[in-house]
């Protein structure tokens, strides 16, 4: 039987690795993508995949792809309402949310409230609106399959296991580009230094939050709300060399790992496959090479954004919006060359602490934190 999927950010390092898996495999059939404004890329995926519908995030993208394919077949729409088609095809039963930015929680609920399970890669969608998904995905009976390579190294750990019987979350850390550096030492460095990123190759943002250890605090605010966690269960190692994926321990003591050689393609396909194990291609670990695998605890003194994204969770509400749109206005300005490397961290803890805190936000007011919160960046420092 053919899988159906639909994946948003189709354009992006998620994306195009998630089309690397349904090359592979050949029994998938993507029936919809969605991405921003790489109209080249879009049009070989289009004519390699042949979906039925593709979404571009403005109208002026979706007429030049419209132009491309005009010999195929294939509806082309825009903007959040393509979004939001896009997830909500009825062929579709798997959308994977490869987009980056809060933009991608209102598709990713549309795709849950029309049946569809999520491999979820988009971490703003929990980080942010955790409260809101997590119920939402129980009351529409659909799964949220974690694409993140430590949640689902967790995911895989968790199998056969009884939830209840968790002691704690072990999420690993490489430790980024900048691992033993001290404040200083982060003073000058450039945007080519922070995105010389050791063991993974990924999109700009994430590379800028893996150096700043922002990304791993996200991934905590992520772990807590789809393992159900709380946020005192959950450690963080760093293990720089990325092949112990995250651990969870149990009460009786037992730790179970997830290993291997850093390939996102594995969290990938094991989302689209779940429960099934498929063949990947790719080097295997060879621990007669490998010799060592080490341990450290982060420096949450240097590397302020782990100790920052925990006290946004345990703020909780409204605040971890702030954090993470902070955190994104933050990370551009920085690849814009306008602040250096630690402002990133004095721009995310002004915006927590001038925020009116929102107990239980609707969607609505996610939202709006996050606009506030742009605004009060760009008027500060754009
Ligand atoms: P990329 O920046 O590589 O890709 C982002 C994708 O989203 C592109 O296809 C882009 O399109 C599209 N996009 C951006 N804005 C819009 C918009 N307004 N409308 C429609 N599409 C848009 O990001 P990554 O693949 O690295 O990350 C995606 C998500 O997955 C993030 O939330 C990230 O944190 C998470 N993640 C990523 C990992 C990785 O290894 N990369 C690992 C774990 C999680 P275009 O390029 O055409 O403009």
């Amino acid at each position: 039987m053919m899988k159906k999927i639909a994946i948003l950010g189709s354009t992006g390092s998620i994306g195009t690795q998630t089309l690397d898996v349904v090359r592979a495999n050949g029994d998938i059939q993507v029936v919809g993508l969605g991405a921003g404004s790489n109209v080249d890329l879009m049009e070989q995926q289009i004519r390699e995949f042949h979906p039925k519908f593709a979404a571009m995030e403005s109208e002026e993208k979706a007429s030049e792809l419209r132009m491309r394919i005009r010999d195929l077949d294939v509806m082309v729409s825009c903007g959040m309402e393509g979004m939001l088609e896009l997830a909500c095809l009825p062929e579709s039963e798997i959308l994977v949310t490869a987009i980056v930015g809060m933009i991608g929680i209102r598709p990713t609920i549309a795709a849950m409230k029309a049946g569809k399970d999520i491999a979820l890669a988009n971490k703003e969608t929990l980080v942010t609106a955790g409260h809101l998904i997590m119920p939402l995905s129980k009351e529409c009976g659909v799964r949220i399959l974690p694409v993140d390579s430590e949640h689902s190294a967790i995911f895989q750990c968790l199998n056969g296991e009884n939830k209840k019987e968790i002691d704690k979350l072990l999420i690993t850390a490489s430790g980024g580009p900048f691992r033993g550096r001290k404040r200083e030492e982060l003073l000058h460095v450039t945007v080519e230094d922070a995105l010389r990123h050791p063991n993974w190759s990924m999109g700009h943002k994430i590379t800028i939050d893996s150096a700043t250890l922002v990304n791993k605090g996200l991934e905590v605010m992520e772990a807590k709300w789809l393992f159900g966690v709380d946020l005192d269960r959950i450690q963080v190692v760093v293990q720089p060399q990325s092949i112990i994926h995250s651990m969870v321990q149990f009460r009786d003591g037992a730790v179970m790992a997830q290993m291997g050689t850093p390939d996102m393609k594995l969290p990938i396909q094991y989302a689209l496959y779940y429960p099934e194990r498929r063949f990947l291609a790719g080097d295997r670990l060879d621990f007669a090479k490998l010799r060592e695998i080490t341990f450290e605890e982060p420096d949450m003194e240097t590397f302020r954004g782990l100790p920052m994204a925990m006290e946004a969770s345990k703020r909780g509400g409204s605040v971890p919006t702030v954090f993470n749109a902070a955190n994104e206005r933050a990370v551009a300005l920085f690849l814009a060359r306008k602040i250096g490397f630690l402002d990133i961290y004095d721009v995310i803890a002004g915006a927590m602490e001038q925020h009116h805190r929102i107990e239980q936000p609707s969607l609505e007011e996610i939202l709006a934190a996050e606009q506030e919160t742009y605004e009060w960046i760009a008027a500060k420092y754009e």
